[in-house]
């Protein structure tokens, strides 16, 4: 075992406070992996704050992480040391499922193990990337593509994977109209990788404030949903609809914005149920979907995306002491556009 140095929060709702956590030894196939940066993802918040249901604690937050192989087991072949690697939101899954045999482990039946807040297949609670180091078999781990800086990756493990995996699945590209809800973490990624395979975007922000980076980051057009001009002016546009709002937000406005057969794929994952009136989706044969993070070769596959197309995540980077403060910023929406610990700090 290895003792690390971590930020935790001791209890539900609790500050996050320095701490430390026990790694397992470096097995067959792990690889001992030193965290140089971990993004702040809204997922954290929800989790430390119980939104999602009863969580384990202490809890180390943290599942976009971007580090540098340290040690490599006697088994594994993917790495050497000193090799740029990436771990996302699970470490582990069941490996015997369609899903995990299809590459899509996030859909795991068997159940993927989470990054953290979750228990291992030893029984033992996982611990994220608010830490020094962690210990992760080599299969659920991606490489960092040399063209892409560490810091502004890191997001990418979560934030970019998420968009990623639904404007592939659902066909984001040219002749595609392509909107995203809430320009935050997940928002920010889905306007530069969409735009990135060719389809024209729009940001559907709650206010216009943020509107000249929207267009920066590669969006066509913006509107503001406080504005009730926007869902009559953009009624029947969209091929599909991307919302990545953390808070429950009543559906019915946006499926309305579908063309006929149009999809919105809901990424976020607010604490209480959505409402919608169902009948903007039974006119329009419209659908209504969910979609979660990404397996390990779709992750790959993303990170590379970003490599050939020279971005990453807009990010600002914190000490570990401000995480807390951090945490009051994107409840707030006042992020720009992911917040990301320098572990150097902890
Ligand atoms: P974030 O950075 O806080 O962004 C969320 C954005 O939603 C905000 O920037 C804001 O955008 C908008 N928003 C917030 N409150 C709103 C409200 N009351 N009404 C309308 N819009 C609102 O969060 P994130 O890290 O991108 O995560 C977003 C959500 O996705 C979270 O619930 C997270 O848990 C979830 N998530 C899901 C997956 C998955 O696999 N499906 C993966 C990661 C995260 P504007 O200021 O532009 O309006
Ligand atoms: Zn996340
Ligand atoms: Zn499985």
């Amino acid at each position: 075992m290895t003792t690390v140095a971590a930020y935790a929060a001791p209890a539900a709702k609790a500050p996050l406070e320095r701490t430390t956590i026990e790694r397992r030894p470096v097995g067959e196939f792990d690889v001992l992996i030193d965290i140089k940066f971990a993004g702040i993802c809204h997922s954290d918040i929800h989790q430390v704050r119980e939104g999602w249901g009863t969580a384990i604690f202490p809890m180390v937050p943290g599942h976009e992480i971007a580090g540098v192989v340290s040690e490599v087991g006697p088994g594994v072949t993917k790495y050497k040391v000193g090799d740029r690697a990436g771990v996302g939101c699970f470490v582990d899954s069941c490996r015997e499922c369609d899903h995990c045999k299809a590459g899509q482990e996030q859909y795991c039946t068997g159940g993927m193990i989470q990054t953290y807040n979750y228990l291992d297949k030893d029984g033992q609670p996982t611990y994220g990337g608010y830490s020094e180091k962690i210990v992760v078999d080599e299969n659920y781990t991606v490489r960092i593509p040399d063209g892409l800086a560490l810091n502004s990756a890191a997001p990418l493990l979560c934030a970019g994977i998420t968009l990623y995996s639904p404007l592939k699945h659902w066909g984001a590209g040219p002749g595609k109209k392509v909107a995203i809800v809430g320009l935050g973490g997940l928002g920010h990624m889905g306007v530069k990788i969409a735009h990135a395979l060719g389809a024209e975007v729009t940001v559907l922000s709650q206010s216009l404030r943020k509107k000249d980076d929207g267009l920066k980051l590669g969006a066509d057009h913006y509107y503001a949903t406080s504005d009730p001009k926007t869902f009559e002016e953009l009624a029947g546009t969209f091929d599909l609809i991307v919302s990545t709002v953390s808070a429950p937000l009543d559906f019915s406005g946006y499926v309305n914005l579908l063309k006929i057969d149009g999809a919105l794929v809901n990424v976020g994952a607010p604490e209480e149920p959505i409402s919608v009136n169902v009948f903007p989706l039974i006119m329009g044969r419209r659908s209504i979907a969910g979609s979660a993070i990404g397996g390990i070769a779709e992750t790959q596959e993303m990170l590379d995306f970003c490599a050939e197309h020279g971005f990453g995540a807009e990010i600002e980077v914190i000490a570990a002491s401000e995480i807390n403060e951090a945490y009051e910023r994107v409840l707030n929406s006042d992020v720009r556009y992911r917040f990301v610990i320098d572990t150097a700090t902890i």
